[in-house]
């Protein structure tokens, strides 16, 4: 695989819940693709379906109340395309490729590490269990992640439990444990969110050092503008399920498209500018309670028109890959936006 090849293309994905109140429609026809040894940023308040769409891609979707109800997600490996959703999450296929092609690192490491196993003990079982090593060459492998992850005295450290380290290394510890089968793609959940800002640092210029040492393509999902700025090539912005606007990161940055995508923008200050920092009115809509047919985000927005209470917005695509799910962007409608 050459930088810049397809590896992964994400078609109207949908992943339902069923809930006591109904169904809910956590991921709504989301479609996005990666390349090697590209950052797509996932980009979203809480609750608008960041999460399980990486979950979905990992064929890790919460049992049973969770599945993929539509959708596909075809992955280009190295032994040829495969859709995801085609395989049952716990087959001898989907556990070779999580894993081994696909990892996923988790917005808190104590809840993903075992607190009764060794560091080592955790990396080895990892490293034995995909590249079918004995213990002592998977100890040495170990050894060797942990100095990769920057961490001092691997081999020391390979015997310490997880309350002895920091949060930034046992964040560390995560990724070289994700990252120890040398994946094609890295989903990384709110890897930093529970860390302080000088970490947080530390961890995004690791995890960058990384991608170009390694060349595999990360997924990066986070509510944190500043940290899609610093590291997406792409963005995919998501809001109540849908995937609402779709370009590069400059793209969204300088011209966002979708009004959702600009108060995002509009909320996060900027240094050496004093104003009043603007907030989104509302809250994301209860995805229980949804009924389809009308643009969610209508009731939060200051350009919504009477169609887009009656319908819901197709996706617009200006030719040059930039996307949008809103009417503003259909000539019909407006005459004005649409180009
Ligand atoms: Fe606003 Fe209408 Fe666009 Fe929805 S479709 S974001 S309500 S302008």
């Amino acid at each position: 695989m050459a930088k810049g090849d397809r590896l992964l293309d994400v078609v109207d994905l949908s992943t339902h819940f069923r809930t006591e109140e109904g169904i809910l429609r956590a991921v709504d026809r989301v479609s996005f693709h990666l390349d090697q040894g590209e950052t797509l940023g996932i980009v979203g308040e809480s609750g608008c379906g960041k999460s399980i769409t990486a979950k979905s891609v990992m064929n890790l979707v919460p049992q049973p109340r969770g599945s993929i109800v539509g959708g596909k997600v075809l992955y280009h490996g190295n032994n040829g395309t495969v859709d995801i959703t085609s395989y049952h999450h716990q087959s001898r296929e989907m556990r070779k490729i999580r894993g081994n092609e696909i990892s996923m690192i988790f917005q808190e490491p104590m809840t993903s590490l075992n607190p009764v196993f060794t560091i080592g003990d955790q990396l080895m079982e990892a490293i034995m269990l995909h590249q079918r090593l004995g213990r002592a060459q998977a100890r040495q492998r170990a050894a060797e992640m942990l100095a990769r992850v920057k961490i001092s005295n691997p081999e020391q450290r390979l015997d310490r439990y997880p309350h002895e380290f920091s949060g930034g290394m046992r964040q560390r510890a995560m990724i070289a444990m994700a990252l120890s089968c040398n994946p094609q793609i890295l989903i990384a959940d709110e890897p930093t969110t529970a860390l302080d800002v000088t970490v947080e640092a530390q961890i995004l210029n690791l995890m960058q050092d990384l991608q170009d040492e390694m060349g595999m393509a990360i997924i990066m999902i986070t509510h944190d503008l500043g940290v899609i700025a610093g590291m997406a090539d792409r963005v995919l912005v998501m809001y109540a399920g849908w995937g609402v606007e779709r370009a590069t990161t400059e793209q969204v940055f300088y011209t966002p498209k979708h009004p959702y995508a600009t108060a995002l923008l509009q909320s996060i200050p900027k240094i050496g500018v004093r104003k009043r920092l603007t907030s989104i009115p509302g809250s994301v809509p209860d995805l229980n309670n949804v009924e389809g047919g009308w643009c969610y985000f209508a009731p939060r927005c200051a350009e919504a028109m009477d169609i887009c209470r009656q319908k819901e917005p197709p996706t617009f695509d200006d030719d040059e890959g930039h996307t949008v799910k809103c009417w503003l962007w259909d000539k019909q409608q407006t005459g004005i936006k649409a180009g």
